[in-house]
C-alpha cells in the first residue's frame, strides 16, 4: 500500500518516525450474535479465558507502570484489576450467555451497561466515577474476545512508539508509562487542547484534529508524525523517511543551540526588559525550564498533581513537599503555583461530576474548589507552608467575580491561623493573584486589580469564552482567533488596569509562546510572558530583535483593524 499523508494541527513540535498503537475506541461495534445451545459452554469458556488474558496484561502493565512512574500511577491499574476480579461481573455475564443464547461480547456489553447505569444512580460521586475504570476493563475484554490479544502492548520497547487515539483522556494516561512513548496523533482536538499541553510537557511531537486517523492506521504500522507541519504520513516510503530524518536533524540542531542558556532578562533593541518564564505541568520539568533559560515558573498547573495520584487525592503533605521541592530546584527564581483547575474540558478526575450538561461553563477551577473545600484546604495549607520556605505565589484560575478572590483569601486567612496555632511555619502574606481568562473578569480587571497581587492572562480560555469557541474542537478551529479585535482589546484593558493598580501582569496562554506574537504583546504593554519551555528561546530572540516604541505604535494601529486576518497581515508586513 502506498504512503498516505493526513493533515491536522501540529501542536507540539518535533518529527518522529515509529510504530503506532491505536487506542481502542469507546464505541466498539459489538452486535448480538446468537450462539447454538451446544456452544454455550465454549462461549462461557471464552469469557473466562479472556479474563485470564486481561489479568496477565494488567499485571504486566502494573509492573511497568510501577517501574516508570511509581506507585501512585500503578494504583490506576490496581483499581482495574479489582473490577476484573469482581465475581459478580463474570457470573452475571455467563448467565446472560446461557439464558439469552448470545455471544460473550454482547452479554458482556449488556452487563457492563447495567453496572454503569447503577453507578450513575449512586449518589456518592467517587463510587459513581468508578465507571471510567469499568469502561477501560470492558474495552480490554472486548478486544481480547475479538482475538486482538495484546492490542499493541506487545510492541517492542526499543522503537519509538506513537499513540493514535480518537482523543486522549485520563484513562489513556497509562500509555504514558511506556519508556519509548514518542508522540501523539488524535482525531480531534484544538491548538490549546489539553492533549496539546500534555504533549508539550512530555516534549513529544503531537498532531491533533486529524479527523479519522484512527480508521486509517492499524496498530503496528509505521508512520511519520510531524508536529512542525501538522502532518502524519502513514506507511511512508524511502523518500518520506529520508526527508523526515533531515527535518528531524535540523530541528535537533536548532534546539541544541537553545539549551544551557543564560536566564538574564531578555531586552529589546531599545533596552526594555521582558521576563520570559515557563509553564509546566510536572515538577520534573523545572530542569528543562532552567535549561532553556526560564527566569521563573510563571504557571505550574497543579491539576497534574491531582491526576498523578488519582483516584487518591493529594494530602497537605504531598502539596507541601511538591511545591517546596519544585521551588528549591528553581531558586532563586520565583514559582507561581496555580490552584486546582479541574473541570470543563480538562482532564477528568473521579471527584468531578460526570453528568454536567455543559462542563465548560460548569463547576470548574475555583468554583469547584470553593464548593469542595475538603479538597481545596489541604492545597492551601501546603501552599502556605511551602511559601514560608520558598519564593512562591498563589494563582487562582477562572476567577469571574471579586467575591471569589475574597473567599479564597478568607480560606487562606483561616488556614494560616490554624497552622500558626499548631506552631507550623507558614507565610500568610503570600502573593495571591488571578488568572484573567473569563471575559467578565477581563472587563472588570480594574476592579479585580484592587483585590489581586498580580494578574496572568489566560488567553487559552479567554479566547474560548470570548469567541464562544470550544478550544478542543478542531471543527471551529478557524474561529479560534487570538488576534480577534475583541481579544486584543481585552488584553489591552487588562494590562492598563494592572498598570494603574501597580500590580505585575503576565500572559501565560499558548499565544505567549508564538514568537510572531511577541512584538504585539510587548507593544500592548506586557513585560512578562510565560510559555512552554521550548518556546522560551524563540520568544527571547524575538524580544531581542524588536523595538518597543515601534511595537507599541504598531500594536495600537492593529487594535483599529476589523478582522483577525487583517491584523495578522498588518503585523506580518514590514
Ligand atoms: C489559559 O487558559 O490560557 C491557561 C494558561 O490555562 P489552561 O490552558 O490550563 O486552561
Ligand atoms: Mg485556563
Amino acid at each position: 500500500m502506498s504512503a498516505e499523508k493526513l493533515r491536522g494541527l501540529g501542536v507540539s513540535s518535533g518529527i518522529v518516525t515509529g510504530q503506532v498503537v491505536v487506542l481502542q475506541s469507546a464505541n466498539l461495534p459489538v452486535v448480538p450474535v446468537p450462539v447454538p445451545p451446544e456452544r454455550i459452554e465454549d462461549e462461557i469458556g471464552r469469557l473466562e479465558a479472556a479474563r485470564s488474558v486481561a489479568r496477565t496484561e494488567l499485571q504486566d502493565l502494573r509492573n511497568r507502570t510501577f517501574e516508570v512512574l511509581g506507585e501512585t500511577y500503578a494504583g490506576i491499574i490496581d483499581a482495574q484489576l479489582l473490577i476484573l476480579e469482581d465475581p459478580g461481573l463474570l457470573r452475571k455475564t455467563a448467565h446472560r450467555i446461557q439464558v439469552g443464547r448470545i455471544a460473550a461480547a454482547w452479554a458482556l456489553k449488556e452487563e457492563v451497561g447495567d453496572y454503569l447505569r447503577k453507578f450513575e444512580t449512586i449518589a456518592d460521586g467517587a463510587f459513581r466515577e468508578r465507571g471510567g475504570d469499568l469502561q477501560d476493563v470492558h474495552l480490554r475484554l472486548q478486544r481480547i474476545l475479538r482475538g486482538d490479544v495484546r492490542g499493541g502492548e506487545e510492541l517492542p520497547d526499543d522503537r519509538p512508539l506513537l499513540v493514535v487515539a480518537h482523543s486522549l483522556g485520563p484513562s489513556d494516561t497509562v500509555m504514558l508509562t511506556r519508556k519509548n512513548l514518542a508522540g501523539f496523533a488524535t482525531d480531534v482536538g484544538g491548538k490549546t487542547s489539553h492533549t496539546a499541553i500534555l504533549a508539550q510537557a512530555l516534549s513529544v511531537p503531537a498532531v491533533v484534529g486529524l479527523k479519522d486517523i484512527t480508521q486509517r492506521v492499524r496498530t503496528g504500522e509505521e508512520i511519520i508524525l510531524d508536529g512542525e507541519s501538522g502532518t502524519v504520513t502513514i506507511r511512508p516510503g524511502a523518500n518520506d523517511l529520508l526527508e523526515a530524518e533531515r527535518g528531524r536533524l535540523t530541528l535537533e540542531e536548532r534546539e541544541s543551540s537553545w539549551v544551557e542558556v543564560e536566564s538574564a532578562p531578555a531586552r529589546t533593541e531599545d533596552g526594555t526588559a521582558v521576563s520570559v518564564q515557563a509553564n509546566i505541568e510536572f515538577p520534573q520539568e523545572v530542569e528543562k525550564a532552567k535549561a532553556y533559560g526560564a527566569e521563573g515558573i510563571g504557571l505550574y498547573r497543579s491539576e497534574f498533581l491531582f491526576l498523578s495520584r488519582s483516584p487518591e487525592l493529594p494530602s497537605e503533605e504531598d502539596h507541601y513537599r511538591t511545591y517546596v521541592e519544585m521551588a528549591a530546584r528553581m531558586a532563586p527564581a520565583q514559582v507561581t503555583i496555580r490552584t486546582l483547575d479541574l473541570g470543563g474540558e480538562k482532564y477528568f478526575h473521579d471527584v468531578l461530576d460526570a453528568q454536567e450538561t455543559n462542563p465548560v461553563l460548569g463547576l470548574r477551577a475555583v468554583r469547584f474548589c470553593l464548593q469542595r473545600q475538603d479538597i481545596f484546604r489541604p492545597q492551601i495549607r501546603g501552599l502556605l507552608r511551602a511559601a514560608a520556605e520558598a519564593d512562591i505565589r498563589i494563582m487562582i484560575p477562572l476567577v469571574t467575580t471579586a467575591d471569589e478572590i475574597r473567599q479564597v483569601k478568607a480560606l487562606i486567612f483561616e488556614e494560616a491561623g490554624s497552622l500558626r496555632a499548631a506552631g507550623i511555619p507558614c507565610r500568610e502574606d503570600v502573593p495571591v493573584g488571578i488568572m484573567v481568562e473569563v471575559p467578565a473578569a477581563a472587563w472588570s480587571a480594574d476592579i479585580l486589580a484592587l483585590e489581586s497581587d498580580f494578574f496572568s492572562i489566560g488567553t487559552n480560555d479567554l479566547i474560548q469564552y470570548a469567541l464562544a469557541v470550544d478550544r478542543s474542537n478542531e471543527a471551529v478551529d478557524y474561529l479560534y482567533q487570538p488576534l480577534h479585535p475583541a481579544v486584543l482589546r481585552m488584553i489591552k484593558f487588562i494590562i492598563e488596569s494592572a498598570d494603574r493598580a501597580g500590580i505585575p501582569v503576565s500572559l501565560c496562554g499558548e499565544m505567549a509562546g508564538d514568537e510572531e506574537m511577541t512584538p504585539l504583546l510587548v507593544g500592548l504593554g506586557l513585560r512578562e510572558l510565560s510559555v512552554q519551555p521550548r518556546a522560551i528561546q524563540p520568544v527571547r530572540r524575538a524580544i531581542a530583535g524588536m523595538n518597543t516604541r515601534e511595537a507599541k505604535a504598531r500594536a495600537m494601529k492593529a487594535l483599529d483593524l476589523p478582522t483577525a486576518l487583517e491584523i495578522e497581515e498588518f503585523l506580518l508586513a514590514t
